[in-house]
């Protein structure tokens, strides 16, 4: 029995895996433990790598979905350069404290919308790339919690990094300026080959001088610069007017500062819970502003019974000059400040498709299988942007067809036939009633998601333990305890069962 096998046999320690990780940068190793879980994958790849054509590829963005593409494309043998704007790789999870460069209701500052508080949403063993456990350390560093905070992502999202050698093609602050159509060479002319010209902006350290800008021409373009940035403001009477302090949850942090203030938080899902009850530990009183009653979890409801502090209100209906806000149910509350839990739209100011690609209310569009715009593929693609699906495994799923598409391995349907798919798609959706802001939302739809993997790439469905952990903790999130639920849950034999074999003993601690 060799190392790889027993690292999958008996589950790997989690230094054994780190060390088995320190010399995994070859893609060598890599696939043989690939191999391992997945018999003839290699050989289908070797075959694959002989028949297939290899691209120069631009991936915007070097956030979890950014980093699954790179991995992807250079599996499948692409030339890939990942261009990322920050002084590191990470996305959301790289925390940053500067927060909002002075714009309290705008994205003018950091990229990351992360509080101080954060932790995972998801449990961890959920929250990983197919074949890279998101196992804690065994060293007693880190923070082996189930739901664990941001920090401990962004150690994992490194690692991840380490493992594969994807430093090796990231290009850190480099700020992506314009991505537009290339002029067609020459040798081209008429063969419909769609090229992307890249322009960019090097920067000295994040936020520092521009150092050059430059451009080059590249086959393909992969957007992911994710949508969890660019703050989605409420329009409120008054708002314009109201002299004390009001900020996005972009721009939230810690805290300190509301200290004995009374504050108004608008909306109340996973950011304004978590901030409300923050905020309930220091803050005189806090209001939180709901569009409906009805809307609310029931865990959400239990938490605002057990709080006597948070009190619960209809919209506000105006905001008057001298801090005094009114709700739709009549009541008022002279505020110090407002906090805006409105969520985010999607935005790519960077990218010129001519109209071909759009966004309407978070629907970027049109999008075959929220992928490849039919116009433009695959020359052209989307990953990141499927809410309410495992992350990174969907993202992983959407860059490994990228790669393949790309590569010609997997042909594309014609793009009349895309284009059809996609209007059918969100005409389906709009009949059941789903609003368009959420067009991209999957609501853990786990069928949708294994069907995309197997449909499109090859890519192995989620094991049924696991599918079974994101029912339990879906379903402990919305009727739990929401200050408790992270710490607190009961796994099912099956579970238990996946988490041994999968080598997830001892780290966990034992269910309660
Ligand atoms: C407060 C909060 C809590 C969350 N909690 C969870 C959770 O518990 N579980 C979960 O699964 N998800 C959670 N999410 C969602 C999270 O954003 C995604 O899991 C994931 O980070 C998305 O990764 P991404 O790579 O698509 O985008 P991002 O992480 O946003 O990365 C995009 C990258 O693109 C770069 N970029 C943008 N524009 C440019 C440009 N012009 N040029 C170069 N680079 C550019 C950015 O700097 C960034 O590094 C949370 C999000 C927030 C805001």
């Amino acid at each position: 029995m060799d190392e790889t096998d027993e690292i999958l046999q008996t589950g790997p320690t989690h230094s054994k895996y780190l060390n088995e990780r320190s010399s995994m940068v070859s893609l060598d190793d890599v696939e043989d433990l690939d191999q391992k879980r997945h018999p003839g994958h290699r050989d289908q790849v070797r075959r694959r790598s002989e028949m297939v054509s290899s691209k120069k590829v631009c991936v915007v963005g070097a956030g979890v979905s950014g980093l699954a593409c790179a991995r992807e494309l250079l599996r499948e043998g692409h030339d890939v350069t990942v261009m990322e704007q920050s002084g590191g790789v990470g996305g959301q999870w790289l925390y940053d404290p500067r927060a909002d460069g002075g714009d309290p209701l705008g994205a003018a500052g950091a990229h990351s919308s992360m509080y101080a508080s954060v932790r995972l949403i998801s449990p961890r063993e959920l929250t990983g790339f197919s074949d890279f456990p998101f196992f804690p350390r065994d060293d007693g560093t880190g923070d082996s919690r189930r739901y664990p905070g941001h920090a401990e992502f962004l150690r994992y999202i490194r690692d991840f990094c380490d493992a594969f050698g994807l430093m090796d093609v990231v290009r850190l602050n480099t700020k992506v300026l314009r991505v537009g159509l290339a002029a067609p060479r020459a040798a081209d002319d008429g063969d419909g080959i769609k090229r992307w010209t890249v322009s960019w902006s090097r920067h000295r350290g994040c936020d520092g001088e521009v150092v050059t800008t430059e451009e080059e021409v590249f086959d393909a373009v992969v957007v992911a610069v994710g949508q969890y940035t660019q703050p989605r403001l409420p329009t409120i009477r008054g708002m314009d007017k109201w002299s004390r302090r009001q900020l996005h949850s972009h721009s939230y942090r810690v805290p300190d500062s509301f200290h004995g203030e009374v504050v108004v938080i608008v909306g109340f899902r996973h950011s304004g819970v978590d901030i409300a009850l923050e905020l309930s530990k220091l803050a005189r009183e806090v209001h939180v502003s709901v569009k409906s009653m009805e809307a609310l979890t029931p865990a959400v409801s239990k938490a605002v019974a057990r709080h006597s502090d948070l009190h619960l209100h209809l919209q506000i209906e105006c905001l008057r000059e001298d801090g005094q806000v009114t709700f739709a149910d009549g009541s008022r509350v002279a505020a110090d400040s407002i906090i805006y839990c409105t969520g985010y739209d999607c935005s790519f100011p960077f990218l010129d498709t001519g109209g071909l690609v759009t966004v309407d209310d978070s629907r970027v569009g049109p999008l075959y299988e929220h992928t490849f715009p039919p116009a433009l593929a695959p020359s052209l693609s989307f990953v990141g942007l499927p809410r309410m699906v495992l992350v990174p495994r969907f993202y992983e799923a959407q860059a490994r067809w990228v790669a393949q598409a790309l590569s010609g391995w997997r042909p594309l349907p014609p793009s009349e036939e895309m284009a059809r798919s996609a209007e059918e798609y969100h005409r389906a959706r709009e009949a059941a009633g789903v609003p368009r802001r959420l067009s991209h939302a999957l609501f853990f739809d786990m069928d949708y998601c294994d069907e995309f993997g197997a449909k499109h790439c090859g890519f192995p469905p989620v094991e049924g333990w696991k599918r079974d952990l994101l029912s339990l903790s879906l379903a402990s999130a919305s009727d739990g305890a929401v200050e408790s639920y992270r710490d607190s849950y009961h796994d099912s034999d099956l579970v238990r069962e996946g988490l041994r074999s999968e080598g997830w003993w001892p780290w966990l601690p034992d269910p309660q």
